[in-house]
């Protein structure tokens, strides 16, 4: 415990913004309501094969976007003013040409954010490679379980030497000088997985890595429609996603509930998935339109609202209770969840534990306005 407190206070606190070093220009584009980040999925092969996986990848590619394309979307994505493209699959690292393209975004002034289940890292060059493009950008790395026991569950063909050579693809990024700050582990936190181990994976990341947690919530998309068995049930949510807050966060109350990043990047972020389709967050698998039929940039000049959720920018815009929630500077509740779960992606969240105590009793209010007084003492509300 004492330890875990130590790897706390040795760390900056952030609110899963994922734009480190550069918060208060992607604050500015949210207030503006364009976008900051594009996520681009561009092929959906991958070795892990974790059970669940939204983009349904296997080992082998089925769906992909051609060079072409992704070089497109790059132009497209700078023409924009669009500062970082986060890369996405599948593993965009299993890609032949992963290297070529990261450079070219380079060349063209975005910042890379590698989203990758960490094993191609394994291998030094690979790792050297990565370490050069993703400068001034993050690494995620995915690793469900540190338990063996538990990651053999999760995943197809069950693997746990997948453990190893994930992490040891880490220590070769690690080893390179990429910082820990810039590095990242996801979590898809299933009901499979429980509370105690989702929660020793994050500790385990946090105090011998120094890498702070993505912690997705579970939702039935893609391979994930057919595991409905999955999703967590709320006072579990509410034990992971609080202790996620104090390992990644530092313990000061304030929370972005069941989102795993904060609404600064949920709000200035869309996707194009690897068949093309354009939507608000890789989770959201049904798109507005799609880049092969209507060029990237008619789609965002026509759904930028949509895809950013706009109208949620406006504070008193966000359906009650998060309209006077005091989490509500940071969170809005993740809107994968509200579209998964309820059908509205602008709706509530009905993954956070506080609309549950919100709407079936008074101690929402009372908890807020003690929250407040705690915000205010620390400057943290006017
Ligand atoms: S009530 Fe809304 S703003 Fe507050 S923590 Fe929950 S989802 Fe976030
Ligand atoms: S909608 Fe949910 S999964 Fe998507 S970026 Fe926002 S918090 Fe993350």
């Amino acid at each position: 415990m004492n330890r875990m407190a130590g790897c706390i206070n040795d760390h900056l606190k952030r609110y899963g913004g994922l734009a480190a070093g550069r918060e208060d220009e992607q604050k500015r584009y949210f207030a503006e309501k364009r976008l900051y980040a594009l996520q681009i999925e561009t092929t959906d092969a991958c070795q892990q094969g974790c059970i669940f996986c939204y983009a349904g990848s296997t080992p082998r590619e089925h769906h992909g976007l051609t060079s072409d394309e992704i070089r497109g979307l790059l132009r497209d994505a700078a023409a924009l003013e669009i500062r970082a493209i986060d890369w996405l699959g599948g593993d965009p690292l299993v890609r032949p040409d992963w290297y070529e393209l990261m450079q070219y975004a380079r060349s063209l002034g975005l910042v890379n954010n590698v989203w990758t289940s960490g094993l191609p890292l394994k291998s030094k060059e690979v790792a050297a490679r990565v370490h050069e493009v993703s400068e001034g950008g993050f690494v995620s790395v995915h690793v469900d379980s540190i338990t063996p026991e538990v990651y053999a569950k999760l995943h197809r063909g069950g693997n746990p030497h997948f453990i190893e050579a994930i992490v040891e693809g880490v220590d070769n990024l690690l080893a390179l000088g990429k910082p820990a700050d810039m590095m990242i582990n996801c979590i898809t936190y299933t009901s499979l997985q429980g509370p105690e181990d989702a929660i020793k994976t994050m500790r385990w990341w946090f105090c011998e890595k120094g890498l702070r947690t993505c912690l997705t919530m579970f939702n039935p998309a893609g391979m994930g429609a057919e595991w409905r068995s999955l999703e967590p049930q709320l006072d579990e949510v509410q034990r992971v996603y609080t202790e996620r807050d104090r390992i990644d966060y530092g313990g000061d109350n304030i929370s972005i509930a069941a989102m795993d990043t904060d609404k600064y990047y949920c709000g200035t972020m869309a996707t194009v998935t690897f068949t093309g389709d354009v939507t608000p967050c890789s989770v959201i698998r049904e798109g507005v339109a799609n880049i092969r039929t209507t060029p990237f940039r008619d789609i965002v000049a026509r759904h930028l609202d949509t895809l950013v959720h706009a109208a949620l920018h406006d504070v008193q815009n966000l359906p009650n209770p998060c309209n006077d929630c005091v989490n509500n500077a940071h969170c809005w509740g993740c809107r994968a969840s509200a579209y998964h779960y309820s059908g509205d992606a602008d709706g509530l969240d009905p993954k956070c534990w506080l609309i549950r105590t919100a709407l079936t009793s008074d101690s929402f209010s009372v908890n807020n306005n003690l929250q407040k007084s705690t915000d205010e003492e620390i400057g943290l509300k006017p």
